[in-house]
């Protein structure tokens, strides 16, 4: 009835396995049927303090009841203490909010651009923005312009110019790119999340960063899928000591209840926008503001960068030892983790996804032969083993058939 619906009425923008959720609960969700299953995708790493958290929803429950949005045409009392709590957290000096990782993405993009005007000196227009092949950085049309996945970006053009796109974890090619003067910013991801869970070589964000500086180009770090303790740190840069001259964060900093995302940087980037230059009427609302800072208290009261960095640890190698030659690699870091599966008789990941859900796991493909592991953070070591067991018992259904 419900995929009936969405299929007659919705857009056929996504093609989701054919599950009905109804309810959630720290590591699990349910179907309208009452069947429980793990839940290894997390809303894209967006559920990392678990589903429903209870103090995440007392926030939002309690704010939504006295005052839900003023826009940014006046003071709200939620906002500056929000702004306060996140910018002493992370060590910035400003934050930018709005409401989702493309839109801080675009924010970003905005914020290198004008920085290069303004501070760099790059002539009017001449700004570029050095990304990755197989970036993954949302779904506007400035964003699928720097995309090369053609099912993201083809038929969707004229595109927006202003972009240098070179591979990924390839130091030499960032060299050679940061040798343009019009170059005011090197936007990448830490992992690259969508792509499959690309991890870079070790050392891969320190070498770019300080090609960046020798430069005068900006930083600027998308982790809005590997922030908030996904991979075993508070941000995936942390593991290589990297602070970014412009962070971008979103999906867990909300712990999944509300769109909150947000952008940080120093005053000599942030300050470069001045009023009327950006904005949006729901970013930095009341709601926003008290779910994001209990959704960051909750990673920290709840020590998930230390279980997302343990219990990846025991994951992996869970996965490694399951004996199958359908899984051709495990990879990952922390509670971000993907294995490519290798075809066996017609089956690909996607069976594989539908026989998980079947037994009780839900994970989706990226990409055809890729497939995502990205539980809540407030999983338990117990959860993790029962999880690979189901994993296991899913693979191996189909070896064996
Ligand atoms: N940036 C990264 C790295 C992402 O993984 C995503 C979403 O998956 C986005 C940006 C876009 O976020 P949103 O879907 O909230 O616009």
């Amino acid at each position: 009835m419900a995929i009936e619906m969405e299929d007659k009425y919705g857009a056929h923008n996504y093609h989701p396995l054919p599950v009905v959720l109804s309810k959630g609960e720290g590591a699990y969700v349910w179907d309208v049927e009452g069947k429980q299953y793990f839940d290894f995708l997390s809303a894209y790493s967006a559920v990392n303090q678990g589903h429903c958290h209870p103090r995440i929803v007392g926030a939002l429950v309690d704010q939504a009841r006295t005052l839900t949005l003023t826009s940014r045409a006046f003071y709200n009392d939620a906002l500056g203490p929000y702004e306060k709590y996140i910018t002493e957290y992370f060590g910035y000096d400003k934050v930018l909010p709005m409401n989702t990782g493309a839109e801080a993405d675009e924010t970003a993009i905005k914020l290198c651009r004008r920085w290069g005007y303004d501070v760099k000196g790059i002539p009017e227009n001449e700004a570029k923005i050095i990304v990755c092949e197989n970036n993954f950085h949302g779904r506007t049309t400035t964003i699928i312009s720097m995309s090369t996945d053609p099912e993201a970006k083809g038929g969707f053009g004229p595109y927006t110019p202003g972009f240098i796109i070179i591979p990924y974890n390839d130091i030499p090619a960032l060299e050679k790119a940061l040798e343009d003067p019009n170059v005011a910013g090197f936007l990448v991801e830490p992992i690259q999340g969508e792509a499959g869970v690309y991890v870079p070589d070790e050392g891969y964000l320190k070498k770019s960063y300080d090609l960046c500086k020798a430069k005068n180009v900006l930083f600027i770090a998308d982790e809005v899928q590997t922030g908030i303790a996904r991979t075993g740190k508070m941000l995936a840069c942390d593991h290589e000591g990297v602070r970014p001259d412009v962070l971008i964060l979103g999906k867990a900093l909300s712990g999944g209840v509300f769109p909150v995302s947000a952008v940080l940087a120093d005053d000599e980037i942030m300050l470069t926008i001045k009023p009327g230059q950006h904005g949006s009427t729901f970013g930095g609302n009341p709601i926003a503001a008290r779910v994001a800072v209990t959704a960051l208290q909750v990673v920290k009261d709840e020590n998930l960068e230390e279980r997302a960095e343990r219990l990846g640890e025991i994951f992996r190698q869970k996965m490694r030892e399951i004996d199958s030659d359908m899984i051709e690699t495990v990879r990952g870091k922390g509670l971000l983790n993907a294995i490519i599966i290798k075809p066996k008789n017609g089956k690909e990941a996607w069976d594989v996804c539908v026989k998980m859900a079947e037994n009780g796991l839900l994970a989706k493909p990226t990409h055809q032969h890729i497939i995502r592991f990205a539980p809540p953070l407030v999983i338990s070591e117990g959860q993790i083993y029962d999880a690979v067991e189901i994993i296991r018992d899913s693979i191996k259904f189909f070896d064996e058939a």
